[in-house]
């Protein structure tokens, strides 16, 4: 416990003293001696040149050695793998997109994963044995606890697949499995837009809005592993059927599937979304000005129950179309409580496609090394 405490004040401070260090965990100078020399015995603590101390004599200051070990993220989409590599000192150290097909039988399609993995990834730098844990990120519902991937809408044919199993078998390390949107909220959170607040809400909106709530720096994954799926909140009560089965969700008036449909209906075009999207400032300015609006006001309803510090929206829609999201952060404050407004902050996600990928390598570092019961 005590070493876990010194690494993780390692990690947030980049470089401590042994007075530092002692003043901040409570122990003794001593104690604090002993567990560095058996930190840097295990290889994960080095020390990082000295410092003049207050009282003019020399103190040698202390890190997290990064190289020790790595981390790798995956994030399975249909059509393709998004990989990336932290190190143990959090740092992303790579990342890498494979065009791959992932809706064939997992049994199929792991040796292929492990293969772009050997070869694209592991390197002199990145040594396969020093790759200490793996982080999946898959299309939910997942059961996190079991690792196991329940019914994923866009991959039918990793129904009930045990992730974890499967891919401890094939890669011999720990595995973690998120489901999707809550690894790219906590990638967010660690690594982009999110980095300075301790609770956020993020939103994803392509052609489906998927969210995550970080709550105190933990992802909130709710009682069945269910949370943040904000594009099932009920907006419409005599509109569309939506793919989950209710009727009127979010989904089905702000996502970029429906205005697809929208479009389609109105003006006899087929647009791929990112046709559609290119056109939001001129052709389609009302649509996605409304679409923008109804994710706003559904968000800022969300901000009185949670009171998040930050909003982070991402995906290609958010990214692409300044129409869209100018709606949806004016009406984020609009419907916010007066008093808390002007004062939590709204984002752009900064990760694009990679911050699943990148969450799920933090996942396992946390998880791996710290034990946060992610
Ligand atoms: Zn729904």
């Amino acid at each position: 416990m005590h070493k876990l405490a010194i690494l993780n004040l390692l990690r947030a401070r980049a470089s401590m003293t042994k007075p530092e260090l002692a003043l901040a965990t409570e122990l003794t100078f001593a104690t604090i001696s002993n567990l560095l020399s058996e930190l840097e015995e295990q290889g994960l603590v080095q020390e990082t040149g000295t410092t003049r101390s207050s009282g003019g004599r020399k103190a040698v200051q202390y890190q997290i050695n990064p190289t020790a070990g790595y981390f790798l993220g995956i994030d399975i989409r249909a059509h393709e793998v998004l990989l990336s590599v932290v190190n143990l000192a959090g740092k992303l150290v790579r990342t890498h997109r494979e065009p791959l097909e992932m809706d064939t039988s997992p049994e199929m399609v792991l040796p292929t994963l492990r293969k772009v993995v050997e070869e694209k990834l592991v390197s002199d730098d990145i040594p396969r044995e020093r790759i200490w844990a793996i982080g999946v990120s898959t299309p939910g519902p997942v059961d996190v606890e079991r690792g196991i991937v329940t019914h994923p809408h866009n991959l039918p044919r990793w129904r009930n697949v045990p992730i974890r199993e499967l891919f401890e078998r094939e890669f011999g390390v720990p595995v973690y499995v998120e489901k999707d949107t809550n690894a790219a909220a906590f990638g967010e959170s660690r690594f982009g837009a999110g980095t300075s607040a301790a609770s956020l809400i993020y939103v994803i909106v392509d052609t489906d809005i998927g969210g995550g709530v970080i709550l105190n720096r933990k992802i909130y994954r709710g009682f069945l592993y269910g949370a943040g799926a904000i594009g099932h909140m009920p907006v419409a009560l005599d509109g569309p059927r939506c793919n989950c089965g209710n009727v009127g969700c979010l989904d089905t008036v702000a996502s970029g599937s429906a205005l697809q449909r929208k479009v389609a209906d109105a003006y006899g075009e087929n647009l791929t979304l990112d046709a559609l999207t290119e056109k939001s400032r001129t052709q389609f300015f009302e649509e996605f000005a409304n679409a923008g609006k109804w994710l706003g006001t559904v968000v800022g309803g969300l901000c009185n129950v949670l009171n998040p510090e930050m909003i982070v929206l991402g995906g290609p829609v958010v990214e692409e179309s300044a129409v869209y999201y100018d709606a949806a952060s004016t009406a984020i404050r609009r419907h916010m409580h007066p008093e808390f407004a002007n004062r939590t902050q709204i984002r752009v996600a900064k990760l694009g496609r990679f911050s699943a990928a990148i969450g799920a390598a933090n996942i396992a570092l946390q998880d791996h090394v710290y034990g946060e019961g992610m």
